[in-house]
């Protein structure tokens, strides 16, 4: 009796060990790693949010992200204009380093042969490997042939348009005029669906609204299974306000600002139904985190008068090193914790992604190259500063500026997409103190030698971490 009696309690204590076991390891399968979405814009300008000061552009939910996160006033990007901007963002890399810049063709075009080398780890392959879903949407330019498209760059989906939505132009006309006409059919541009085109030519009216329901259903459906989904990473490229102007009927005449505000009111629109999307897919799964970052990837084409944007008292604009081409309306945000709320004026770049998501989920980049992003976690989390101290500006292939703290030093000068512009170079080089005078307005080199010095070795010691490389923007497919 005493041995049946010894023997159930052993049968017992066995049964609540395993069901201990089964809780634990439900528990272990539970989604610890963050979410990350970035949200990047084409072309859209430091000045263009309502948060970043615009009197008749109407952002409430860029505003709403940066009011409950954080807004960035010094941040960044890799280059002033498309390829090499979002080359540098996938890779936390200088485009210099992967041959994705070029003097001559600043550019990936739809006759390019080239693309971001298959040896080039993005953020979307590094999270892969750590057990993450991932999804590009929008614009990707960064090379339309097979080897090169997101779905051979570590994402798992892709649907969007491979270049800029100004190229495959099949109508005469300015980019203002067929805007105005909405003539998207003057665009033979191609909508791909994975490796595949979808629509040709794209209704690029609808296409802010459907990389939105994108992703969107992405999200939902990644965090379907609660707390067993895995964690996601989304890419959505807006491929607006980039010429030519389109959007969708709901939003026309809406804004003060023209169709140019008409097309952000879009987006912002778009950044809403996104950030509703992570609320209410976190009730599923409320242990997992979700960053969004918002930015865009170089600063406004001022050529295209109101039809481009504004770098607001920044100088320049999109294919200049002057701040307004490469400094971008930056905000982050974060959900069901909150990121450390505030406006943050130390300096961050897209170059920086890349190492704070792996900071963020406790991971190290891969030490087989050299990266030129920092990990930005400790200013997310407000544990600590940012480590971004300095910023280097390439103009294609030359450095032209270099930012250290607060000074910035201009070797050479060049105002692009204006006929007859040259490129100036600058002996000694111009100085800007970017704190004191962020519009680049005054000169202050000969009161400062020693500043101009240490940038001088700071830009030399840097370039001697150059390697030459195969150029991907020169290859033609007829050459
Ligand atoms: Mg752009």
């Amino acid at each position: 009796m005493q041995t049946l009696h010894l023997r159930l309690k052993q049968s017992c204590l066995a049964l609540f060990s395993a069901a201990l076991l089964l809780s634990t390891n439900s528990t272990q399968a539970a989604q610890t790693q963050p979410n990350f979405i970035v949200i990047f814009a084409d072309d859209l300008g430091y000045g263009d949010l309502s948060c970043f000061g615009h009197p008749t552009i109407s952002t409430p939910n860029l505003d709403q992200m940066a009011a409950e996160g954080q807004k960035w006033t010094n941040f960044y990007v890799a280059a002033c204009v498309c390829t090499p901007s979002r080359a540098g963002l996938l890779t936390g890399r200088l485009p210099i380093r992967n041959g994705m810049c070029s003097d001559n063709r600043r550019v990936l075009f739809p006759n390019s042969a080239g693309g971001l080398p298959p040896s080039e780890i993005t953020i979307a392959k590094f999270l892969k490997q750590k057990g993450y879903q991932t999804a590009a949407i929008g614009k990707w330019h960064l090379g339309h042939l097979p080897a090169y498209l997101p779905t051979s760059h570590g994402f798992d989906s892709y649907y969007g348009i491979p270049y800029s939505n100004d190229m495959d132009r099949i109508v005469k006309g300015s980019n203002i005029d067929l805007a105005n006409q909405e003539d998207y059919k003057a665009y033979d541009l191609p909508l791909m669906r994975n490796t595949e085109v979808s629509e040709r030519p794209v209704d690029q009216r609808t296409i802010t609204r459907r990389y939105t329901e994108e992703a969107v259903k992405f999200i939902h459906q990644a965090q379907a299974k609660g707390d067993q989904a895995k964690p996601y990473f989304i890419y959505l490229a807006h491929n607006l306000p980039h010429v030519p102007l389109f959007r969708s009927a709901k939003f026309k005449d809406s804004s003060l600002a023209g169709i140019y505000g008409d097309v952000i009111a879009e987006i912002d629109w778009s950044v809403g139904q996104v950030m509703a999307a992570v609320k209410e897919a976190s009730e599923k799964s409320p242990q997992a985190q979700t960053y969004v970052i918002f930015t865009s990837d170089n600063g406004p084409w001022l050529t295209y008068k109101t039809h481009g944007g504004s770098a607001g008292l920044l100088r320049d604009g999109k294919g200049s090193t002057w701040e307004g081409g490469m400094r971008e309306p930056t905000a982050m945000w974060a959900w069901p914790k909150q990121l450390k709320s505030g406006v943050v004026q130390q300096m961050g770049s897209t170059l920086d992604l890349l190492p704070t998501f792996a900071g963020l989920i406790g991971e190290k980049v891969p030490s087989d190259r050299i990266y030129d992003g920092y990990d930005l976690s400790p200013v997310l989390l407000g544990t600590g500063p940012s480590p971004r101290k300095e910023m280097f500006y390439y103009h294609g292939e030359q450095l032209f500026a270099v930012r250290s703290g607060q000074y910035k030093a201009h070797f050479k000068t060049k105002t692009s997409y204006v006929k007859g512009q040259k490129m100036v170079e600058h002996n000694p080089p111009l100085l800007y103190h970017l704190g004191h005078d962020p519009s680049e307005k005054h000169n202050i080199a000969k009161d400062h030698p020693e500043i101009i010095e240490q940038i001088k070795q700071l830009a030399e010691q840097h370039r001697k971490g150059i390697k030459p490389v195969e150029n991907q923007l020169t290859k033609k497919i007829e050459d």
